[in-house]
């Protein structure tokens, strides 16, 4: 499950997952925004004496002693490379069991761990991702941070691994939904991969 620093090809067509997601604005997100970042943490690396042949995991580890660049590219290349796969056209997947029970013991429900992770998504100000995470104390929490920022830096104010992660800024909908972000959000729930959220799980 480690990430490289090469953008990888987006697992499905750019109209897999209308209509919640547009065809225009997969093509433009995963061709110009995600690639920039792939392109910049690359650069950043080859400036800052990083070995690419290395998980980009071990640089958000140690974030702080690198550049600005690297904070906004890694960041950025990692948390797309991430997003594309937690996003399916199949709209039938499910939490495993065990993450079901995870997610009643954290939040209460399914149903209320949506609530709190769609609030933490919809107050983001500004650019930033919310996340769903898992904590070095083995427990799940929903956080959100600003900008390609995630909760594997080490400057992040919660840590954990990132089981789910939403892009909230508006280069991810604003085509479509404009200044509607929840509206945004509740498509998110219909074509969110349970699969990838599961195996990621799994392997902590
Ligand atoms: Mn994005």
């Amino acid at each position: 499950l480690k990430t490289g620093f090469d953008q990888q090809p987006l697992p499905y067509v750019y109209s897999a997952l209308e209509p919640s997601i547009d065809t225009l604005t997969m093509d433009i997100h995963y061709n110009k925004h995600a690639a920039a970042y792939s392109k910049n943490v690359k650069e950043a690396a080859v400036a800052e004496s990083v070995d690419t042949t290395k998980p980009l995991e071990d640089v958000l580890g140690k974030i702080s002693k690198y550049s600005v660049k690297m904070r906004n590219n890694a960041g950025g290349h990692y948390n797309h490379e991430l997003f594309w796969k937690l996003l399916s056209a199949d709209t039938n997947t499910q939490p495993s069991v065990k993450l079901l029970a995870a997610t009643v013991a954290g939040f209460g429900s399914l149903d209320e761990f949506k609530k709190q992770f769609t609030t933490a998504a919809t107050t983001r100000f500004g650019s930033g991702w919310a996340w769903l995470i898992y904590n070095s104390d083995k427990k799940l929490s929903i956080v959100s941070t600003p900008n390609q920022d995630n909760p594997l830096m080490d400057i992040a104010e919660i840590k954990g691994f990132p089981l789910i992660g939403l892009d909230v800024w508006e280069h991810a909908y604003y085509l479509k939904y404009q200044n509607r972000r929840a509206d945004y959000i509740t498509s998110f729930w219909k074509i969110l991969n349970w699969n990838t959220v599961n195996d990621r799980f799994n392997s902590i």
